[in-house]
């Protein structure tokens, strides 16, 4: 099953003030596209205008399905999976539990079970979500998105204060979402993780499409480095 996400003339504004405008991007199904710009130039607010947290105006359309319009929870229930920024786990219950709930609305033909991605999490089933690393509680979050049945994932800054070792790992299991065939949106600021990904990228600077290319480009650290001081 093909699902390409397709985002076109995306625009956000907060008031008065604009923070994306015109972010046109398709991620096919088993490829990555990774959004990479400095604080404030608007990715966050790209993914969460796709996801339908805040209001955006632009087209969105997953597997020929058009989700702009729709609430985040419908967005989500078509198959746009979440990873929002800041690990978002329900702390008082159980890593099983979290699980669990994420499972409920999952539709059939796109259930997976999430543990044999992330089997590090087995041996933490019975522990409160609360209290586990940030690292463990990364990975949850990214079982929880998952478990929901996606055709697509979206992941906001996923690496953001982990270790050297949790980021590569982190690299790893989206590797396997891409390859698994999901289109992979990414936010990060850190530009090896598209690289390692060899992932496309979409530069925003000041909530525009200021470059679009590979990750792997040899001009891009030189070129994002002269964006993010100018
Ligand atoms: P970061 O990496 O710091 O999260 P970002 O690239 O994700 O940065 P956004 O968080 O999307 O950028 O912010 C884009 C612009 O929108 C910034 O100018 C920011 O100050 C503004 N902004 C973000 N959220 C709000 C909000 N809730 N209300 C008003 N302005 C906002």
């Amino acid at each position: 099953m093909t699902s390409d996400l397709i985002i076109e003339n995306l625009d956000v504004h907060y008031g008065g003030v604009r923070a994306l405008t015109n972010l046109t991007v398709t991620v096919r199904a088993g490829t990555c596209t990774t959004l990479l710009g400095a604080n404030g130039a608007g990715k966050t607010s790209a993914l969460r205008g796709i996801g339908g947290l805040i209001r955006a105006s632009g087209t969105v359309t997953l597997g020929g399905r058009r989700l702009d319009g729709k609430s985040a929870a419908r967005r989500a229930g078509a198959g746009l999976g979440h990873v929002l920024e800041g690990r978002h786990v329900f702390p008082g219950l159980t890593v099983a539990e979290n699980i669990a709930v994420a499972r409920r609305r999952a539709p059939r033909e796109t259930r997976r079970d999430p543990l044999e991605l992330l089997p590090e999490l087995r041996s933490h089933l019975d522990r409160p979500a609360g209290g586990l690393s940030g690292g463990q509680q990364q990975m949850l979050a990214i079982a929880r998105a998952i478990a929901g049945g996606p055709r697509a994932v979206m992941l906001d800054e996923p690496t953001n204060g982990l270790s050297p070792k949790l980021v590569a790992r982190t690299i790893e299991i989206i590797a396997e979402l891409r390859d698994l065939g999901y289109a992979v949106l990414l936010v990060e600021q850190r530009l090896e993780v598209a690289q390692e990904l060899g992932s496309d990228v979409v530069v925003l600077r000041h909530g525009e499409t200021a470059h679009r290319g590979s990750g792997t480009d040899p001009a891009l650290p030189d070129l994002l480095h002269s964006m993010y001081l100018s």
